[in-house]
């Protein structure tokens, strides 16, 4: 059975983009690979070194939104980072693999660097060791666990190219010792923001939580950008270009041709077209939250489940170490 590594940065709740854009592409998976799904917290300590607080509580709420969303403990394996050490020590291994350069020209560290001036400054001259170098860390994770497929958003494929790289160079000088994971690009790799914007994010402030509430799902959604030429209740509009059609279609409205054909035919006002997405949309999010709840009220399940899937990790991890000191000629005697 093939291996599946994958996982997020705790920084905050799961929303709707992280859904359908990998969530439920691992639900899938997890049926028919060994998976591991890594809570990335010392990665996401790169840029929120400042708050502990704040990846500490979004570990937590990370795992309810997990298992809220059908991650099934008993198929797949969740663990945290910080919690494997043998991941930290193959990351320094690796760091003499890497040019400096070469994690510089990488163009999504590049994009993250310009999106967070206020730490690293407007140019990026004030950009942290540990942030330049947190792909080398992301290989280190992957391979560490003997992963051979990854499913990842777009954003992350070059960070896969890096790991392929770094295993390249490590195999032709220490000899065969890791295999080249491969991306597994999500079939949905952008959704989009209810605001028009081609992304819904935690930080561009247009994301819809799976843990909202009925109040704010509803407010969300009576914001949503529809076609601007649609003036009166009764003009006819593009569906094309409205956000509302584009929700209606991702959560699969049994509805969908009636709102289409009758959005064209100006016969259904926005209003009233929201308020059936509304519907749709708490009646999607219903079951996920009851299971929220479940586990929201059973903190000793949510804690044993931590502790045994990380506990997985580290044992396999243990393994691949024992090859990778041999091959470096670090394994002067058996440890204690
Ligand atoms: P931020 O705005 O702080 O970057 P985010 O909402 O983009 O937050 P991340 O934690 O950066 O959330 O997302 C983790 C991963 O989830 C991303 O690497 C990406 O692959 C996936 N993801 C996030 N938002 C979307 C989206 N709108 N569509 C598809 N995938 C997404
Ligand atoms: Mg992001």
């Amino acid at each position: 059975m093939k291996t599946i590594i994958t996982g997020d940065r705790p920084t905050g709740r799961l929303h709707l983009g992280h859904y359908f854009g990998s969530i439920q592409n691992r639900v899938k998976l997890q049926y028919d690979y060994d998976t591991y799904i890594l809570i990335a917290d010392v990665q996401a300590l790169t840029d929120n070194f400042e708050h502990p607080e704040k990846v500490r509580d979004s570990v937590h709420e990370l795992v309810l939104d997990y298992l809220a969303a059908g991650i099934d403990p008993k198929k797949a394996h969740i663990y945290i980072q910080s919690y494997i050490p043998e991941v930290a020590e193959l990351t320094v291994y690796f760091s003499n693999l890497v040019t400096v350069s070469r994690l510089y020209r990488n163009p999504t560290t590049k994009h993250e660097v310009g999106q967070k001036s206020e730490l690293f400054g407007e140019d990026g001259e004030s950009i942290t060791y540990g942030f330049l170098g947190y792909p080398v860390s992301q290989a280190a994770d992957i391979t560490a666990l003997d992963g051979d497929l990854v499913p990842v958003g777009e954003d992350q494929v070059p960070h896969i190219e890096q790991t392929r790289e770094i295993v390249r160079k490590f195999n032709a000088i220490y000899g065969e010792t890791f295999k080249e994971p491969e991306a597994v690009l999500s079939p949905n790799p952008r959704i989009k923001g209810l605001d028009g914007n081609d992304k819904m994010g935690k930080s561009l402030g247009n994301a819809i939580y799976l843990a909202d509430s009925e109040e704010e799902v509803s407010k969300k959604v009576m914001s949503a950008v529809t076609d601007p030429s649609k003036i009166k209740k009764d003009d006819p509009a593009n569906p094309d270009i409205c956000m509302v059609y584009y929700y209606h279609k991702l959560l699969s409205n049994p509805n969908l041709d009636t709102v289409c054909k009758e959005c064209r035919a100006g016969s259904r006002g926005c209003v009233a077209c929201k308020k059936e997405l509304i519907g749709v949309l708490l009646e999607f999010l219903k079951p996920i939250q009851e299971k929220r709840k479940y586990y929201e009220e059973h903190p000793e399940e949510v804690e044993k489940i931590l502790k045994e899937g990380t506990a997985a990790a580290r044992a396999r991890t243990k393994e691949v170490m024992k090859r990778v000191r041999k091959n470096m000629k670090l394994d002067y005697f058996d440890e204690q």
